[in-house]
Parts: C-alpha cells; sequence; structure tokens
C-alpha cells in the first residue's frame, strides 16, 4: 500500500488512570469491574454503545458454560466459574431479563446492556466509561506500556495509563506494542464469522413437537438440505449453532446459523463484505425458516446487531502457550486462575458446519487456566484477556468462550491493582497474592474451591429448549 507522511502532532491528554480497558467485552467488563473495586482508577474504551462484545453488540444472547462438561453437552451439575461472571448472570436473571442455571445463562440482550452499566455505575468515580471511542495506537517507552491513542468524535486523544489490558478480542492495543502473535491454524485460516439474528412471531411449542417428530435433531440437518437441494437456499451452512431462547421473551429466537468463511477480522474491507454476505444469509434463512420449520411460518426479523461475531483472529503469545493437549489432560496448573469447560468447538474454517478436529470430551470434563497465558512476551504492564490470550488454535476452540473470557479479564483487572499496590509489574506479581484475591472474590480456581461453590444445591433450572451446541 502507497504511503501518506502524516505530520508529528501534539495530542491532547484526555485522562491519566491506573488501568485502562481497551475493548468492553466479557473480558473488558470483568477486568474493568475488579480493578475498580479493587480501588483503582480505570477507564474502559470502547467502539460500541453499550457493555457486553459479543453477548450485546453482538447480539449473542446467551452464554456458556458455566459447570464442567456435561454429556450429551447440556453442562453437568458441577459449577466451575463463580466471581464477577456469575455475579452478571445472576443479576441477569434477578432482574427478570432471562435466566441462569449455573451451566448457562439466556437473556435478552438489551438486560444484559443494562445490567452492566449498573455494574459500572456502582463503581461510582473509579470506573470511567468511554463509548464511540476506537483504540488506535499503544504508546510503548522502555518496553513499558504507557498508554493508548483513542479516535473518537471528540478528534484523536491520549490516555496515560499505568497498567493496560487488551480485551478487544483481536489483540489490537497488544499487537500495535509491538508483541508476538499468531492468527488461526497451521494454514492461517481462522473459524467462520456470524452475524446472528433476532427473529419474532416463533411459535416455539410447535418448533419443539416439530424437532421431536424429527427424530430430536437438535441442529435440523435434514432440514436444510432438503432446502438446499430444492434450490431454496446456498450452501453456507449445514447445521443450526444455535437458537437462543429465554421465557423471558417466548416468541423469539436469537439465530446463530450465518457462516462467512475465509474472512480475517483484523481487515476493515473483509470484515465489511463478510457483514454483507453474512446479511444476505440472514435474508435467505428467515425466507427457509418460514417454509420448512413448523412453528415459524410467521417469523419475522427484528434485528441483525450492529457487529458480525469474530470468533478468531490474534493470539498474543506469551512464554507459555495453552494446548489442546493440555486442555485434554486437564493438566493442573500453579498459577490457576480459573476454570474452562467447554468442548473444543472449531467450526469448519473452509466450508459448512463443523471442523473434523472438534472434541466433545467426557462427562465431568473441567481443566485449570494459567495465569502465565495473561502475560505476554516482550512487554510490561500490558496484560491480555479474552479470546486474544497465548492458547494455540484448537485450545482457542474451547477457551474462547464468554465465562472463560469473564475470568481471565478478572484475573487481569486484579492483577493491575494488586501490582498497582505493590509497586511491581504484573509480571512479577506473586502469583499467590493474585489467586488469594480472587478467591476473596468468589471465583474458582481448584477442587476445593468447587467443593466449596457446589456445596448449596443447584437451583431448579428454568425448562428450556433443548439447543444445539456450538459456539
Ligand atoms: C457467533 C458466535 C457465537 C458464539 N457462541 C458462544 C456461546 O454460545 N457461548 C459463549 O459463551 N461464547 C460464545 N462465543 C464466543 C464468545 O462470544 C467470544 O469469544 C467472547 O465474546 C470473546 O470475549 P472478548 O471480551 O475477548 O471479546 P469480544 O466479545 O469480541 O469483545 C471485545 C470488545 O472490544 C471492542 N473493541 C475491539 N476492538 C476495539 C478497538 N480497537 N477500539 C475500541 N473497542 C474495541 C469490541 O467492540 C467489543 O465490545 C461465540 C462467539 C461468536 C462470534
Amino acid at each position: 500500500m502507497p504511503t501518506y507522511h502524516h505530520p508529528a502532532e501534539d495530542l491532547p491528554i484526555l485522562a491519566e488512570v491506573d488501568v485502562l480497558i481497551i475493548g468492553g467485552g466479557p473480558a473488558g467488563v470483568a477486568a474493568g469491574f475488579a480493578a475498580a473495586r479493587l480501588g483503582a482508577h480505570t477507564m474502559i474504551v470502547e467502539q460500541h454503545n453499550c457493555l457486553g462484545g459479543v453477548a450485546t453488540a453482538g447480539g449473542h444472547g446467551h452464554i456458556c458454560l458455566y459447570s464442567s462438561w456435561g454429556n450429551p453437552g447440556w453442562g453437568s451439575d458441577e459449577l466451575v466459574v463463580g466471581g464477577i461472571a456469575q455475579e452478571i448472570a445472576e443479576r441477569v436473571a434477578a432482574a427478570g431479563w432471562g435466566v441462569f442455571d449455573r451451566r448457562n445463562a439466556d437473556f435478552e440482550v438489551e438486560g444484559l446492556k443494562l445490567v452492566l452499566e449498573r455494574m459500572a455505575g456502582e463503581c461510582g468515580a473509579r470506573l470511567r466509561l468511554r463509548y464511540h471511542t476506537f483504540f488506535s495506537r499503544t504508546l510503548v517507552e522502555d518496553g513499558r506500556a504507557i498508554g493508548a491513542v483513542l479516535q473518537s468524535k471528540s478528534g484523536r486523544q491520549v490516555v496515560l495509563a499505568r497498567r493496560i489490558v487488551d480485551c478487544s478480542g483481536d489483540g489490537d492495543a497488544a499487537a500495535s506494542a509491538g508483541c508476538p502473535w499468531e492468527q488461526g491454524n497451521a494454514e492461517g485460516g481462522c473459524q467462520p464469522v456470524t452475524l446472528m439474528f433476532q427473529l419474532g412471531g416463533v411459535d416455539m411449542a410447535r418448533v419443539e413437537e416439530a424437532r421431536r417428530e424429527r427424530g430430536n435433531d437438535y441442529k435440523w440437518a435434514q432440514t436444510w438440505k432438503k432446502a438446499q437441494e430444492a434450490g431454496d437456499m446456498r450452501r453456507f451452512q449445514s447445521v443450526v449453532m444455535g437458537w437462543w431462547w429465554t421465557p423471558t421473551r417466548p416468541d423469539q429466537l436469537g439465530i446463530n446459523f450465518t457462516h462467512v468463511t475465509g474472512v480475517d477480522t483484523t481487515d476493515a474491507d473483509q470484515l465489511t463484505a463478510a457483514t454483507c454476505e453474512a446479511r444476505r444469509q440472514v435474508e435467505e434463512t428467515i425466507a427457509v425458516y418460514r417454509k420448512y420449520v413448523p412453528g415459524m411460518e410467521r417469523c419475522h426479523l427484528l434485528s441483525t446487531p450492529p457487529t458480525i461475531g469474530c470468533r478468531e483472529s490474534r493470539r498474543i503469545l506469551a512464554d507459555l502457550v495453552l494446548t489442546k493437549e493440555d486442555l485434554m489432560a486437564e493438566r493442573a496448573w500453579e498459577d490457576a486462575i480459573g476454570y474452562g469447560s467447554f468442548f473444543i468447538d472449531i467450526h469448519n474454517t473452509k466450508g459448512i458446519g463443523m471442523d473434523a478436529r472438534t472434541v466433545h470430551p467426557r462427562h465431568g470434563f473441567k481443566y485449570q487456566i494459567p495465569w502465565r497465558i495473561q502475560v505476554p512476551r516482550g512487554i510490561d504492564n500490558l496484560l491480555t484477556a479474552g479470546r486474544c490470550v497465548s492458547v494455540t488454535h484448537e485450545a482457542l476452540g474451547s477457551l474462547r468462550v464468554m465465562p472463560q473470557c469473564m475470568v481471565l479479564g478478572q484475573a487481569a483487572g486484579t492483577a493491575c491493582a494488586l501490582s498497582l499496590a505493590a509497586g511491581c509489574t504484573p509480571r512479577v506479581l506473586p502469583v499467590a497474592q493474585l489467586q488469594a484475591s480472587l478467591r476473596a472474590q468468589d471465583c474458582i480456581l481448584d477442587a476445593g474451591d468447587i467443593a466449596r461453590a457446589n456445596r448449596s444445591p443447584a437451583p431448579t433450572a428454568t425448562p428450556q429448549p433443548r439447543i444445539p451446541r456450538a459456539g
């Protein structure tokens, strides 16, 4: 690409904060709440007009998995995620916006937005939200991150920060700081992107009845095959990835179905083209649902969300890279900061359906998450949380889900606050101190914590339609 020399300019300093969080998704809110609750002056920078990331701006009103894995995949009775992730799900359900059964949270997206802003407000002046603002560049001095350049309607501004947590999903801040990263599988292929959409006018009882008549095929695979053979639908998808339903809006469904492959989500042109293609798929899908799915004859499109959902992009490398083998062996880590439990969920990077490397583990599967995957190589005072942490392509298939992104966020926010108080970098913060603080925040780190968290009986789950399980 040709270049244009932009003259150096003096930028106004918008703020000086203790902790700057780039991105207000699941990782970012947990990082921001944790840091602010521990007394750090914190700012969350978010390009959209809400907190929640994929769960709100991405229109995905379903968060899983809070429990260890259960066969055939709906979660077990054993809660393995606590802390802020659990608190958010409980508050959304308590406010009447959805349900939480200690495995999954299903909710109305607008409700989650409100709950997250209420929680942010409870942090008072210690937490500042900055919406409509795009992170542009990380400022680095002597191997330390010292702030960021932001772009918004207010122009280009700088925020100076003593700690930065990259919760952008794409690792924007860490990559800008020069941290090493990888992307995709061995051929560079990333998981497909999906534009969610919300349907109204669904007769869920009839849909359920029809599904039972079709041999409990939760993915409705035969139906799409028939539609494709009849020329009613292109072959962009072969299975339902998720029909998300909550009893608070019984005639609505959130649809995880569109699939666009071969997209580098760090490229704005590719994101634009993928969004337009996915929206065409939405239109096509609705016509097919009306024609082929009993109970959906009168369904109508309520909305597509402001942003397309990205499953995978940069993974910022740390000294430790968590692998699929670590996960499948349920390897124990001395620096554990929480648990993951989702299956190795890899959507086909080149075509329809799932990748052959998808693995459904044993009943009760869970693995510890080591702290070191959040401390990037080659820079101090910058941490990662969420789906851009140091894992392999396969391990990300499991760790990318939202409870785990919140676990990672809470650990990063806590480490920022503790390291500031201790006057050391997060890298050398004694991990025992981090773990003690996380336990004091009701996080679940090891078998003892699991036993404590599961002493109280699980609440009776609200009956829900059985749903396909893929993220
Ligand atoms: C279609 C789909 C289905 C999924 N299904 C499930 C599921 O069933 N259950 C589940 O738990 N998880 C699911 N996941 C995975 C999960 O939603 C994501 O992996 C998770 O949201 C990642 O969290 P995050 O905080 O790292 O990133 P995100 O949720 O992507 O949040 C990142 C935030 O940073 C902001 N941001 C990014 N770059 C910038 C920038 N430069 N400047 C300012 N702001 C920026 C974004 O706007 C966003 O709000 C799914 C994901 C997708 C895409």
